[in-house]
């Protein structure tokens, strides 16, 4: 047997961890009942030490590198390769420094949901700058060549760095002109539909129809409901996504299905015969949220999708609204104080805003208590206005609290990659006609080719350099804004 073959053996015990981690995971965000989050998470925990413990044993360590060795080809060398990230962050950061970050982790969620509750940073505060404290001593175990938030940059979007951050939100700042012009030339900025109510029931229908309409596969799929929409890949044959339901303004829970769709769509594209292996699956953060956006930005936020979804906005939630009422309601820009709740115009500030309070807190030019006064006068900065307090400011995401920092900035290399992805589809495919028809498959197809099929073989820029023979570009997204909301 040769070396990657018999990595490839020993990998599968990992595999099915990961297997049975995320069916867990998925589990205790939908029907797991409240009292057994405590169980569930020492079996957890269990099973990611048991994983780690496999991971970094001297039989796969030496496995590894009889592989590298011996790699011949494109796929092989992409196993190496995502092998030996997932090493690096096992065997460089002191297993001590991992447990410190574990509890206080466990202990700052519970702070920040007391401090959002309260609109009170100080409650936080002592909890984000011992983490902050933690993350640049990760940085400084990891390694990085010009600057410390590189190193975390990579835990979320391999090879992205603070240089690539930089020319990314610099190239979108001209979207601070665009904003105005959209504000100023009297683009609807609100809608009735958005406090219309509808039917629950009905409306996971209307969302179980356009998942069918999309090629939704109910062989290999599923949706459900949780309190915030995700989707988990479990396995190559198992991809579920959940939705949410407000009982009004059904754009929320539409888009959010057609999101997490294109996630999935992710998760199941991947070539079969890399199943198994650890480069099955998604290559990056950004990729990832490159393949919801394009469904849910570029397909459903068009004037084709708004033609193809009036009359079952009107079969199943008995509205009437016109595809132009539809499109409207979908693209309304309103500069708000809440991230998730942004529109495509205005997202990416949210973005720029933390990206650079992030970068400032890791280098060491902004202090943790500083922070609630930066965000707002950021806010005003980019969008004009002031959080009233700090839980629609600074507290407003889950994300510091989790450690998760250099996470950010994917959402908005998802957005951008997005729109380049349409625009290069659209040499191929007449996509106003196929998505009011009603016909995706030519358009998962291209998607799957190019893009999902690759798994994590490439890494992610290399990969976009393959699907689209060119970098990810600001200028595409600025441009496409400018078009649409003229
Ligand atoms: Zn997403």
């Amino acid at each position: 047997m040769g070396a990657v073959e018999e990595l490839l053996k020993e990998y599968e015990k990992v595999w099915a961890i990961g297997y049975s981690l995320a069916l867990m995971g998925w589990d205790s965000e939908t029907y797991m009942p409240e009292g057994s989050a405590r169980e569930r998470g020492e079996a957890s925990a269990a099973l990611v030490a048991l994983k780690q413990s496999i991971l970094t044993s001297e039989k796969f360590l030496d496995l590894v590198e009889r592989a590298e060795e011996e790699a011949s080809d494109d796929v092989e060398r992409g196993i190496v390769r995502v092998l030996r990230r997932a090493l690096k962050y096992y065997t460089r950061i002191p297993v001590e420094l991992l447990r410190e970050e574990e509890r206080v982790t466990n202990e700052a969620k519970i702070a920040w949901r007391k401090a959002k509750k309260r609109a009170d940073f100080g409650t936080f505060r002592p909890y984000l700058e011992r983490i902050v404290e933690i993350k640049r001593e990760e940085a400084e175990h990891l390694g990085y060549e010009n600057h410390p938030y590189d190193a975390l940059l990579d835990l979320y979007e391999e090879g992205f760095t603070v240089k690539d951050a930089d020319r990314l939100f610099s190239g979108l700042k001209p979207l601070t002109k665009e904003l105005e012009r959209i504000l100023s030339s009297g683009w609807p900025q609100e809608h009735p539909l958005e406090e219309t109510p509808y039917d629950a029931v009905r409306m996971r229908e209307l969302n179980e129809r356009i998942l069918d309409i999309l090629g939704f596969e109910r062989e290999y799929q599923r949706l459900d409901t949780s309190a915030h929409p995700f989707t988990e890949g479990i396995g190559l044959y198992d991809v579920r996504i959940t939705t949410w339901y407000h009982g009004k303004d059904f754009r929320r829970s539409l888009l959010a299905t057609v999101h997490e769709f294109g996630h999935s769509l992710y998760e199941r594209g991947c070539d079969p015969s890399l199943w198994k292996t650890p480069v099955c699956g998604g290559v990056s953060l950004g990729v990832h949220e490159s393949q919801s956006r394009f469904w849910e930005n570029y397909i459903a936020r068009s004037r084709a999708f708004s033609s193809l979804v009036a009359p079952l906005v009107r079969e199943y939630l008995n509205l009437d609204a016109s595809p132009d009422d539809i499109f409207t309601y979908f693209n309304l820009v309103r500069p708000s104080t809440i991230r998730v709740e942004a529109d495509e115009v205005t997202y990416n500030f949210h973005i720029m805003l933390r990206y650079e309070l992030e970068k400032g807190l890791i280098e060491g030019s902004i202090e943790v208590k500083e922070l609630p006064q930066a965000w707002n006068e950021k806010m005003e900065e980019y969008l004009g206005i002031t959080p009233p307090n700090d839980a629609e400011g600074v507290l407003q995401d889950i994300h510091w609290s989790l450690g998760a920092m250099g996470y950010f900035p994917t959402y908005s290399i998802g957005t951008v990659l997005a729109v380049q992805i349409g625009r290069k589809m659209e040499e191929d495919l007449d996509l106003p006609s196929l998505v009011s028809e009603g016909k995706f498959s030519p358009i998962r197809e291209w998607l799957r080719e190019k893009i999902h099929r690759w798994g994590s073989v490439y890494p992610p820029k290399e990969l976009v350099r393959r699907a689209l023979g060119e970098d990810l570009d600001p200028k595409a997204f600025v441009d496409y804004v400018k078009v649409k909301y003229r």
